[in-house]
């Protein structure tokens, strides 16, 4: 027999480092050549995402921010000072457990090559992480810095926020069926071959396993694991998530993944209630009734919202 068209006809993938991770896009149109594009676009967008909110390329104006917010308000452009905004609506939610001044103490951090600040340098630079130290000018656009030494990072809202925007470019170009991944991030639109996606959660000390698959449509799933950028010194595993409060790794959790809506909260949240635990975090969440959650505890064991509680108590036999 010889089939016509390979099977695959009308899915384009693709998977370029973008954001200090792996940007991977799925589309499908019965048009492949508008499916081509669509994937092109998507990583166009990322890329131009990352040319504004990178704190590592220096000509950023995030990274300007950073270097001179404290002299002056200095005007951004719309896009990055609304996910400022943003960010900083959820530290007022959360009590600050989001926090994205964390950065004061979390670029001293190198995961890659087991960099870490001492314990002293932690505390003398705690002061500085404290989103109320940011001073935000709805009219002007501007973000002042009350003190020398804050500095921002977007690491745990931006990649979310580029999944929602890259999957409104494919949404307004007509696609109806993709999938769009930066690290921890995705976003689905529409279904995959007439059914749900399934996006799978990692088991957090065996990453290879899944401990779960998730069947979404038009939505975006967020997780966060102490297993992603971390490294182990005498036992102790130090990772890219950081306790606002103490300025070292937060503890409470192994992973927290988050489905709701849109990837700009999913991805926030999943940050949040990674370091507020099960408790604090699971109470946070009522305020978010569009969203759910898989917390894995630090002792392996498991918290769901109830609305995926009851769906597991359906599923069982
Ligand atoms: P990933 O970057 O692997 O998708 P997350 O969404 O959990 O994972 O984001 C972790 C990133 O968030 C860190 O790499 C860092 O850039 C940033 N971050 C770490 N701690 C905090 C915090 N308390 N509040 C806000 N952002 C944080
Ligand atoms: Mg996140």
């Amino acid at each position: 027999m010889i089939l016509a068209l390979p099977v695959s006809a009308g899915w384009v993938k693709d998977t370029q480092p973008i954001m200090g991770t792996s940007v991977h896009v799925e589309v499908w149109d019965a048009n492949d050549r508008k499916a081509r594009e669509g994937a092109a676009d998507v990583m166009t967008e990322m890329r131009r995402i990352e040319a504004l909110m990178s704190p590592y390329i220096e000509e950023t104006a995030l990274a300007r921010l950073n270097a001179s917010a404290h002299l002056a308000p200095q005007a951004v452009p719309a896009e990055l000072f609304d996910l400022i905004r943003a960010a900083t609506d959820i530290s007022a939610a959360s009590g600050g457990a989001f926090d994205i001044t964390f950065a004061a103490i979390g670029h001293l951090y190198d995961y890659r090559d087991h960099v870490r600040p001492d314990p002293a340098v932690i505390a003398a630079k705690l002061p500085l992480v404290d989103y109320k130290h940011l001073h935000l000018n709805r009219t002007a656009h501007s973000v002042h810095y009350a003190r020398a030494g804050v500095r921002i990072d977007l690491g745990g809202i931006a990649k979310g926020y580029a999944v929602d925007r890259a999957i409104e470019l494919l949404r307004a170009k007509g696609i109806t069926s993709a999938l769009v991944t930066a690290g921890g991030d995705s976003g689905v639109l529409g279904q995959k071959d007439g059914r749900p996606w399934m996006i799978g959660i990692k088991h957090p000390r065996s990453p290879d396993e899944m401990i779960a698959v998730m069947p979404l449509v038009d939505s975006a799933i967020s997780t966060s694991g102490d297993y992603e950028r971390f490294f182990l010194e005498n036992g102790q595993r130090y990772h890219h998530i950081l306790d606002p409060k103490t300025g070292h790794p937060a503890d409470a959790c192994q992973s927290v993944t988050i489905i709701g809506p849109r990837g700009q909260l999913t991805d926030a949240l999943s940050t949040t209630i990674f370091v507020l635990g099960p408790l604090d975090g699971l109470r946070l969440l009522q305020q978010y009734p569009e969203v759910d959650a898989v917390i894995i505890d630090h002792l392996g064991k498991l918290h769901l919202t109830p609305g995926l509680e009851q769906l597991q108590r359906n599923d069982q036999p």
